[in-house]
């Protein structure tokens, strides 16, 4: 038996809100006008942001809900507004499409060519965005139910290699949820007792079409497995995989670098002029769970604590 059917609904219900956000910012990133890229993005980045909080905000607000369903309530309730600000300032995010596409452009690609680039970018951070403050709510909310001891990684097809080598491994709560740029899976929580054994990578594997399995390994890794090679053994687990708090120190590390190279700065505080941009910044860096987790060593009354100093539950 794979993980129980409410949590692979909570994470299609996820999927459903990362695509529906990540399309909506994507029409309002393909009408800046061409001509006048910048002026034009820099107008338009805060209705965007705006998007991706609503999304950011209606996929952790799910959180709460679901694991009152599947565990009973929680030490106090989420809050979903900190999960979304946990995610960082969204202006980093909203000014490197334009960085991408003046990147192409400057190489000599066409305009048309160098703006899908800057779609692709937006696109994937958005999805990222939505999924992380989805996820950040599911993990505090499960650290604030004691009865929680552990959470397993949802895995739904179709996937990557690297997710279906993950799928249905158990993690403590100090280990940060490792995901790709565009992950969709999610967290399940697992309690002393849970009768359920979650799917293994090879049960996964199994489900798979001919077609899916070689997207996802490649005809040399779907040769190796089914003549019985461990599917561990052919994919590299870890490339490109980062937990929120690895991506956070990233994110912050490149916009301190950005911001010594003056490009950011400038763009930064342009766009923050912009009516309703305050929108995109976030309120305080703030530890996320899995450092509560960490810090604390297992005592959850702690750890509910500092959930509850981070206004993560009030
Ligand atoms: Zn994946």
């Amino acid at each position: 038996m794979s993980v129980p059917a409410p949590a692979q609904q909570h994470q299609q219900q996820r999927a459903a809100q990362a695509a529906a956000t990540a399309t909506a910012v994507r029409a309002v990133w393909n009408s800046t006008d061409p001509d006048d890229m910048e002026r034009s993005w820099l107008a338009r980045a805060p209705v965007a942001a705006e998007m991706i909080r609503r999304g950011q905000l209606s996929a952790a607000s799910t959180a709460e809900s679901w694991l009152d369903a599947e565990v009973g309530p929680g030490a106090g309730r989420l809050d979903p507004q900190a999960a979304v600000a946990a995610t960082g300032d969204l202006v980093p995010q909203l000014l490197y499409p334009l960085l991408i596409a003046w990147n192409r452009i400057s190489r000599g690609m066409s305009i048309a060519v160098s703006m899908l680039s800057g779609a692709a970018f937006l696109e994937m951070a958005t999805r990222s965005l939505v999924a992380d403050a989805g996820r950040i709510a599911d993990m505090a909310g499960m650290i604030a139910r004691p009865q929680v001891v552990s959470y397993v990684r949802v895995v739904e097809l179709p996937a990557c290699a690297r997710c279906i080598l993950l799928a249905g491994r158990e993690y403590p709560f100090s280990e940060g949820f490792l995901r790709h740029p565009n992950c969709d899976c999610t967290m399940a929580p697992k309690r002393p007792g849970d009768g359920w054994t979650p799917q293994l990578p090879e049960d996964v594997y199994a489900q798979m079409t001919p077609a899916e399995q070689r997207r996802a390994f490649g005809e040399a890794g779907v040769q190796a497995i089914d003549a019985g090679a461990d599917i561990a053994q052919v994919v590299n687990a870890r490339r490109g995989m980062t937990t929120v708090t690895r991506y956070g120190r990233q994110v912050q590390a490149t916009r301190e670098g950005t911001t010594r190279r003056g490009f950011y700065g400038s763009r930064a505080a342009q766009f923050q002029k912009v009516p309703g941009a305050t929108y995109s910044r976030a309120k305080t860096p703030r530890l996320m769970p899995e450092e509560i987790a960490r810090l604390t060593k297992g005592d959850r009354e702690h750890a509910i604590r500092l959930l509850k100093k981070y206004g993560y539950i009030a």
